[in-house]
Parts: C-alpha cells; structure tokens; sequence
C-alpha cells in the first residue's frame, strides 16, 4: 500500500478524480485516507486529500507526496464518503464537498510548527534539534534528516505535536499544567523526607496531596504565592510533572449557564418522545416529523432524546437556523449538557470555529449544536440527528456545493442507524406532504404549556386606514396598542420585513426610479451616508438632488426601513424606548447578545427588527407583537410566496404571550383576504397545507414535482439567450415526456453586475438520466465557462431562490 490516490485542490472537470501518488518511505504509516498532503502537480505543489490507499498505480510515472499536513485524518472515512455522495447529488467537484466540511481556517494558509509537550526527554536527535526551546520551525525538522518515524512515534506518546499555525499565531494557544506523578503515599513520604527549610515545596506537596487533578502551573503558582524555582527541584526529582496543555478558546467562557434538570414531560411530550427514544434504544434509522406550535416544547422533547444518546456513549448533531442560533438557545443547551457541547456558528471568529471543530474531532464533546455546516461535524458514532425549525430556507447552501443539509442528514442518519427528527410549527410542505403519506413519521404536538393560548390575530386592513386619511404606517390600532402596553409597563415586538422593504428613491412628479446602472434592480437609500447603494454590486453614488428624468426637485426616497420606522416611532410615541435589530445594528460581534439582553432586562420597551427577531426570542413580557406589513413577502417571484409568509406569520406571532401573560398580535396587511394570511392569523397549518397543495398540484410544482433550475449568465445577453435556448431543446429532446422544460426566460433579476441571466426550470417527476445529461451540457461547455469573466452555468436540483 505505498501508493496514496489524492484529490487535488483544483476544482476542475479535468481534476476531479483521484491521481496516484508514491508514499516516500518516511511517511509510511502516516499518510492514511483522510490525511491532507501536499504534492506536486504541474510545476505547482498543491494541497490535496488522500482518498485511499493501493498498492500499486496503473501510471508508470507516479510522483512523491511532497508532505504531509495531518498526523491524525482531517476527515473520517465515513465524510470521505459523504463527500462522495454529495459531489453525486448536487454534480459539484469532490474536492469542493470535502472542503465544503472543514472549518475555513482548514483550507486556509498553514504554518508549521512542533511543539515540544513534555520535560522528558526525547530520542536524542530531536532532542537535540529541539536544543532546549519548547517551540520550532516544522522546516527545521524536515532539513535536519531526522526519520519521520521517531517524530511519529513520539506524537503518538503525546509528547510532541506538529501545529499548523494557520495564518495568525493564535490558532491554538497552550497553557503549561502541572500535577502529581505519584500516589498520595509516595508525596506524604516526600513530605517526610524535606527540610523544614523548604517551605515552598512542602506546600506545593502538600497542595497536591489535598488535590490530585492537573493544574495551570500559573495557577498553583498563585495560590501558595511561590516561583517556578521552587517547583523545578520536585519536577527533577519525578515527584511532579509538567507538561503543556491545549486550551480551547471558548466562546462561551465568560457565561455562567445555569445548569437545568429535565421537565417532568407533559402527556403530548411523552407521547411525541417515545417512538423517537424507542429508534435511539433499537439503532434504527427512521425520520420524524415533530410538528409542534410554537411555545409546545419541542425543544425539550429534543433535549431529552439527546440526553438518552449521551448516556448511551453517542453522539448528536442539533441544526438551528444561523438566525435562531441566539444566546438563548445555546443556553439552553449548555444549561444542560455543560461543557459537553460544541457551538458552531457565524458569529465565531475563525480560530473560535476552528477550536470548537477540533472538540468535537478529540471526542471532548458530544453534542453539536450548529447552523448549516454542522451537520458535516466529525463525529463516528452519532445517535441522533435534529433538525429545528425544518423549513428554514437557510439549511439551503446557495453557493458553490448546493446541497440540502436535510439531505445530508437523512443520509447520515441512514450511515449510522439513527434517527433524523425534523421539528417545526410551520413544516415546509415538502416535509408535511412527506409525513402524510407515511414516509416520515408525523409526531403533533398541537398545545402550548402551561396551558397558554396562542395570541389573538387581529388582521388590520390598510387600505382602509388609507380612505379614513391615515397615511402613517402605523395603523390606529397598532399605535393605541403599542401605548397601552407602555402604560402597563409590558413589552412590544415591532416586525418588518426586510426583503420585501428597501428604502428606494422616486421622483414624484414623473416616477422615476434610481436604480442601479450595472444591475436590473432598484438602488437602496442610506441615511447614514446619504448615499444610494446596490445591494447585488458594490456600486453607489451620491443620493440625487433633482430627478435625472425630468430635473424636478421632488425626489424623494420611499418605503420603509427599520431606521425609518425607528424615526416614526419616535415622533409618534416619543417616550417609548425602542431597541433597533437589524444588520446595521448587529455588525459589532457581540451586538446581538447585548441588545437582546437589555431587551430581556426591560431596558427597552419595543424590540424593533426584522427576520432576525423572528425567531426563537422567549420573553415572558412581551404581551404585544406587531407586524409592519405581512404580504411584503407574497409579491416576491417565488412559488413558494404563499408557503414564506405563513411561517413568517407563525413565527413572529409566537413571540407574544409565552408565559403567563397573554399575547395579542396586530397584522397590518393590504390583502387580509389571502389564505395565507388569513389562516396563518388562525394558526390552521392543516388547512393552509391543503389550500397550498392544491395549487402546487395545478402548477405542477414540488412535492407534486421536481424542480431542476439552470441559471446561465453572461456579459452578452444575445449569448446568454442563445447558450438557454440550446440547454431548453437538448433537457426536451432528451427527457421523458412526463417533464416539463421551461424557458428560455430572463431570471427576475435580469442582470446582476453586468452579467445577463437567463434561466430553464425543468419540473418532472422520475428522469433517472438526467444528472448524465446535465454533466453533458456541463462538458460541453466547459471551456467557455473556464474563461475569466466568460460563461457561467449553474443547475440548482433543489432551488429555493427562484430569481
Ligand atoms: P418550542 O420549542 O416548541 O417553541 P419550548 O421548548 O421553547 O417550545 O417550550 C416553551 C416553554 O415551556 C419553555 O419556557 C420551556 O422551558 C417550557 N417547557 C417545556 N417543556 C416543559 C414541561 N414538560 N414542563 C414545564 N415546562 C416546560
Ligand atoms: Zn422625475
Ligand atoms: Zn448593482
């Protein structure tokens, strides 16, 4: 076996394979599958995995592996094959579904280093290359001709360690520890054997005979206020050791989490949890559908199930939407589990994300709880699988490796023979269509605890306010609700819609719209700079004085931001105190947190925000939530409009009235009478479900149909058309004639950063051929899509963004 196949970091059809390379002798036993490497490949050396081993090549020419940048596999051989799978199913480049698993410091630049962990010493020529530093240069190793064997053999000891310094310096940090190298009668006996004289050490002895557990040297240092000198001659003597340990920088290091006992489960909950814990004790794959209102315990059915796993020695991987992943949530689980949990999110730095990674891949943690990427976390014995809020769009990556974490996880699940559970109170009609007919197991909880009702929708018709003269974009109701929860010293959520309301800039008297001279898009209004920005391209200008169509002076910016609801507010209630939540506010690292804590402390009155206070927030004061306009959502190009706005409905109205004061929420709409609306305000999924599904039939579209969307771009628009209209004819003369091939059709935004796109949308039933013959358009035009700037083909087999 002294031949590694590596995929190369060069994500090309032409490289997309494994390419044979020797192990040199003093690598032998070190390159494994999952190792990363370092080869040679043209005049470049790259970076690569090793996928497998053989014993010999079919090439004649096979060359050295140049390095090797991991003693222990980056990747287990389970996500060596999940990443197999995944360049199958979304038809991306290995290489690019095995980097699509890493935390980015992994693919990122890499230094070097060995680090000395022990006093001991080591075999005498690295002892001597080492040369008393505790820290050198990899480099220096690999000139100095001393075998990699040795190194091995003492990495395996734990008494050296090669550190890839990625980028900065801080990847990892090391603090030295101390604790005793005897037994308790052994340091009693040293205590007999010192001088009087030596004070010091007799107290360091006697420290360790009270507590045996290692210690920061620093710290016991403190504690009996002594120096290193004093320790030096124990150390000599074998009484005690030294050694260097990793510390992991936690995020969460700062937080006292209240430790939290399991709920005494209510009849629904026992009910839902039983056929789950029964899977977990049987090993079995199966996934369930827990569709559960909003404040009906789902979490603790799923922190339950994950206790069960954990007592059994395994493992659990929790998806949260990356907007859900609040400091409340993860206090709810640190809360229980302690420091067996691992966060991975966005708002970690890199080296954060990498530590909390590298927990995970030492076995010091069994729970994950993450957003998308987290279900590619680098466990082996994973015993459940769950996926929260289940219909959340973002579980979608839209880039690059467009896979479904849905997928994945049901294919992990699959692997390991363990359930998936899939919760939400709005189940994306995929799901629910799924657990209808049997293929997901359906598990309802349909009652909020403590007897809670779910809050009173009031629909309010703004039109009407409109003909009864008020222009405001608060509604009567909206504001004489708002004041009377001020007066009762009660809280408000205020919701807008951030897609649906950019701040545009119109001229009054001809209608002229700014928009953006590089895409087919409106340009946003900035108050801070008073500028205009694209949010698509990096483009911006001077917000205009006169309207560049007819030069009339009334130009003015429309619709509503938060800043702008914010200003409202402000002059229409002047003594409430408002907390904006928005990108704006939110940038800082940390902003998040902070303001929903001051929200929680009822620094604030009104929490005003947009999607990102939708979710997952529990705060008991809070009697009133207030949506700026519903149907923002509904005139989006999207089939799944209808299906957005009701969950966006439930979930904001599920903020109010969570504990023992009731909740009331006011809706302000231009359409009440749509049924997703108007069932979302009667929180009726089932009837919303068969209304939706109803149309999703007539239209032919999922989970009646399949979608597949080819999304071609390009600086030439005739090209664009042409290059649409060839892949329209070729999916219709080569599919079935169940499918439906739509298009050429100009994508709903036309034309991003000077590039026009087009789009076919195929929707079919069963086309077992189909991904041969995307990877056939996609060969064909290879070499145009290879030039800078040049052709650009996208197919998305599971589109969410339609536009
Ligand atoms: P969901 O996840 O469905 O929105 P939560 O799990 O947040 O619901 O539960 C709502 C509230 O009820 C939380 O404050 C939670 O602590 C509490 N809760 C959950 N289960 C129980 C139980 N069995 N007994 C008492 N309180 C519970
Ligand atoms: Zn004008
Ligand atoms: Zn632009």
């Amino acid at each position: 076996m002294n031949i590694a196949n590596v995929i190369v970091d060069v994500p090309s059809q032409n490289t997309n394979r494994p390419f044979d390379y020797k192990i040199p002798e003093k690598f032998e036993g070190i390159v494994q599958p999952g190792v990363r490497v370092i080869v040679p490949f043209g005049p470049r050396k790259i970076m690569g995995y090793v996928v497998s081993l053989s014993a010999e090549s079919s090439f004649d020419k096979v060359k050295n592996i140049t390095d090797v940048l991991d003693v222990t596999p980056t990747l287990t051989p389970e996500l060596l094959h999940l990443g197999k799978w995944l360049s199958q199913q979304t038809l991306s480049y290995y290489i690019s579904c095995l980097q699509v698993m890493l935390p980015q410091v992994m693919k990122a630049k890499y230094r070097k280093e060995l680090w000395k962990l022990t006093e001991a010493s080591l075999d005498s020529e690295l002892d001597a290359l080492f040369d008393g530093r505790a820290v050198m240069d990899y480099e220096e190793f690999e000139k100095s001709g001393v075998s990699y064997q040795v190194l091995r053999k003492h990495i395996h000891e734990g008494e050296v360690d090669v550190h890839y310094e990625v980028k900065s310096r801080e990847t990892k940090k090391v603090t030295p520890m101390v604790e005793p190298q005897v037994d308790e009668m052994k340091l009693e006996e040293t205590l007999i054997d010192l001088s009087n004289q030596a004070k010091k050490q007799r107290a360091i002895v006697e420290f360790f005979i009270e507590n045996k557990e290692p210690i920061p040297k620093k710290q016991l240092l403190e504690t009996l206020s002594t120096t290193a000198a004093s320790l030096k001659p124990l150390v000599k003597d074998g009484v005690i050791r030294e050694y260097k340990q990793e510390v992991f920088r936690d995020p969460y290091e700062n937080h006292e989490f209240e430790r939290t006992t399991p709920f005494q489960l209510t009849e629904e909950q026992a009910a839902a949890i039983q056929p789950i814990l029964k899977t977990i004790d049987q090993r079995q794959h199966d996934v369930f559908l827990l569709h559960g209102v909003t404040g009906s315990g789902k979490t603790e059915v799923y922190l339950q199930s994950i206790q069960k796993v954990i007592d059994e020695g395994n493992e659990a991987i929790m998806l949260v939407p990356e907007i859900a992943l609040t400091p409340q949530m993860v206090e709810r689980f640190k809360g229980r589990f302690g420091s067996k949990v691992a966060v991975l999110h966005s708002a970690l730095s890199a080296g954060e994300k990498y530590d909390e990674w590298r927990k995970i891949q030492r076995k010091e943690v069994q729970v994950v709880v993450g957003a998308r990427s987290a279900i590619f976390a680098p466990f082996t014995k994973i015993g459940l699988i769950i996926i929260d809020e289940e219909h959340e769009t973002s579980y979608k990556q839209e880039d690059r490796t467009r896979y479904h974490a849905r997928d994945v996880a049901v294919e992990r699940g699959k692997t390991h023979g363990c359930p998936v559970v899939l919760g939400s109170a709005t189940p994306a009609l995929e799901s629910y269509a799924r657990a209808v007919k049997g293929n997901y197991q359906l598990l309802t909880l349909s009652k909020r605890m403590n007897e809670a009702v779910m809050p009173e929708v009031e629909l309010v018709d703004m039109r009407e306010e409109l003909h009864e003269g008020n222009r405001s974009m608060f509604s009567r109701t909206l504001k004489e609700k708002i004041e009377d929860r001020l007066a009762k010293k009660e809280q408000v959520v205020l919701f807008l819609n951030r897609r649906g309301y950019s701040t545009f800039v119109m001229c009054r008297d001809c209608g002229h719209v700014s928009e953006c001279p590089h895409c087919d898009i409106a340009l946003t209004y900035h108050k801070n700079q008073h500028r205009l920005k694209c949010h698509y391209c990096s483009h911006e200008e001077p917000m205009p004085t006169e309207c560049p169509e007819c030069e009339s002076k009334t130009i003015r910016y429309f619709g509503t931001g938060t800043q702008k609801v914010e200003e409202t507010l402000q002059q229409l209630i002047p003594e409430a105190r408002v907390i904006r939540m928005d990108v704006d506010t939110t940038r800082r690292k940390g902003a998040h947190e902070r303001l929903l804590t001051q929200f929680g402390e009822h620094k604030a009155d009104i929490l005003l925000g947009t999607q990102m206070i939708a979710k997952g927030l529990d705060f008991g004061n809070v009697t009133l939530v207030g949506v700026m306009a519903a149907d923002a959502l509904l005139n989006l190009p999207d089939f799944r409009a209808s299906e957005k706005t009701f969950q966006l409905m439930t979930q904001v109205s599920g903020r109010a009235g969570r504990h023992e004061k009731p909740g009331e929420v006011i809706v302000q709409t231009y359409t009440p009478e749509h049924y997703s609306i108007d069932l979302a305000s009667q929180y009726d999924y089932e009837q919303f479900f068969n209304e939706e599904m109803k149309l999703r039939k007539a239209f032919n579209y999922p989970p009646y149909y399949f979608l597949t969307l080819f999304t071609v771009s390009h600086p030439n628009q005739l090209k664009v058309q042409e290059v649409t209209q060839k892949i329209v004819q070729f999916m219709r003369q080569k599919l079935s004639d169940q499918a439906h091939v739509l298009g050429p059709t100009p994508s709903a935004l036309t034309r991003i950063n000077n590039r026009y796109r087009y789009q076919c949308m195929v929707k079919y039933k069963k086309e077992p051929e189909q991904r041969k013959l995307v990877e056939r358009i996609l060969h064909y035009y290879e070499d145009e899509m290879k030039q800078e700037n040049g052709l650009q083909i996208t197919v998305d087999f599971q589109p969410y963004q339609l536009m």
